[in-house]
């Protein structure tokens, strides 16, 4: 098989795997000038949020195990192909070369076994960081049930590392995908947080010490495959966060690609809950809620029609409003509207005078939400009373409009430009 060939079938079937944050490229435009992702390209953002190309491939789709949700399960019949590492390196260097790529997001089905499949893995960034010098961005994943000193060789090589956890409980996993055992992915899940502190402990002593993973790792979850709730799963995140110290939990919308008992009918993938997950995330990592502030007794799943934010504020009426000129930063960070950014603003704009209005007004998209939250200077704007079902129906979208170059998945269009900063 020419290595085109492979380039495609691997190409492909890596295209559902979304923990390197190329989620945003969904969009199919084949043989239209600018269409990568056949071509195995994908978009991604560094830590600084610069949009980084990845060739994003597996080494290869054969694969022992028959998870039910998965296209290159054993049982399905599918193009199958296996990259060499020569091959797979010498192709990451060429595209680099060429300037089409800034780095490579390595992934891999589980061929033979899993310590054979991360000997392939191994192998392709020995040559690409030893024989080619190759310095740019690596992302692999690490195989659950491979022997610790693969993968303690593969996080010295690789810029960041992930374990795939994708389904979000013990049963679901027995359920549809019975090979995966959870402690096969617990287990080098916490090997890599313990590798990354010590590398980080060692490096604040000597310049020399050699770096773990300095992007820190990663995991996925499937979301919509199996009932837990959007609580059970950010319960999840939470604890991952702070047990396994993760970078990031990517949520993936289940893609129905397979027909089979126990696996939900949708007709397509559940993108708007995913996305509401995505900013439950963010204020969990950067706004200090916690998973279970979320949530109440009579609400388990996050609403779609409204960002979590909003929700939360609406049912703890008893929080607003703030006043923006003595509010702590905590509970400015609590008001829909004030995103982090803007928070900082307010804050350093109070060490110099008191905020007025007329500050808020210039503050992009803040005032909008803002003002049914807030007082300021002991005034209250907002045109019904803070909080409560009466802000919410204020804030609720409009039923119907067009849909925008970023509203593809029919985000209101005031909260389309979250996607993209996060902000809440
Ligand atoms: S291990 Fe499961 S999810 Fe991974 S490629 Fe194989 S069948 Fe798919």
């Amino acid at each position: 098989m020419v290595i085109d060939e492979k380039l495609s079938i691997l190409a492909n079937s890596a295209k559902y795997d979304v923990s390197c944050s190329s989620s945003g490229s969904r969009a199919q435009r084949p043989g239209r000038l600018g269409a990568v992702s056949s071509g195995g390209i994908c978009h991604s953002w560094s830590a600084d949020g610069r949009c980084i190309s990845l060739l994003k491939i597996l080494q290869t789709n054969r694969c022992i195990y028959d998870c039910a949700y998965c296209v290159n399960r054993r049982s399905n019949d599918v193009p199958r192909a296996l990259f060499t590492p020569e091959e797979l390196a010498a192709l990451t260097v060429r595209f680099y070369r060429r300037n089409y790529i800034e780095g490579l997001f390595l992934s891999s089905a589980v061929a033979v076994s899993p310590d054979y499949t991360m000997e392939l893995i191994v192998r392709t960034l020995r040559l690409l960081r030893g024989t080619y010098r190759f310095g740019g961005y690596i992302h692999c994943k690490l195989i659950p049930g491979a022997a610790a000193g693969l993968i303690q060789e593969a996080g010295m090589l690789a810029d960041r590392v992930s374990v795939n956890i994708e389904l979000p409980t013990r049963k679901s996993l027995a359920l549809l995908a019975p090979q995966k055992i959870p402690e096969a992915i617990l287990t080098p899940m916490q090997r890599v947080s313990t590798a990354i502190a010590v590398a980080r402990q060692e490096r604040r002593s000597s310049r020399r010490a050699p770096l773990f993973a300095p992007g820190g790792q990663s995991t996925q979850l499937i979301i919509g495959a199996t009932p837990e709730s959007d609580a059970q799963i950010l319960r999840l995140s939470n604890w991952l966060y702070s047990a396994m110290r993760l970078k990031r939990v990517y949520y993936s919308a289940y893609v129905p690609v397979n027909k089979q008992a126990g696996l939900p009918a949708l007709n397509a993938p559940p993108l708007l809950r995913e996305h509401r997950l995505y900013q439950a995330d963010w204020l969990m990592r950067f706004y200090g809620f916690g998973a279970d502030e979320l949530f109440d007794a009579a609400h388990q799943n996050l609403e779609t029609d409204i960002d979590p934010k909003v929700g939360w504020a609406c049912r703890h009426p008893e929080y607003f409003p703030v006043e923006i000129n003595t509010a702590e930063e905590a509970a400015l960070l609590r008001v829909p509207g004030l995103g982090v950014r803007s928070v900082q603003k307010i804050l350093q704009l109070r060490r110099v005078k008191r905020v007025q209005q007329e500050d808020l007004l210039k503050l992009r998209s803040v005032w909008k939400r803002a003002q049914y939250f807030i007082t300021v200077n002991g005034k209250y704007y907002g045109r019904v009373p803070p909080a409560g079902a009466q802000a919410l129906a204020a804030l609720s979208p409009p039923p119907v409009r067009e849909r925008t170059l970023f509203d593809p998945i029919g985000l209101p269009a005031d909260e389309a430009g979250s996607v993209i900063t996060g902000e809440l």
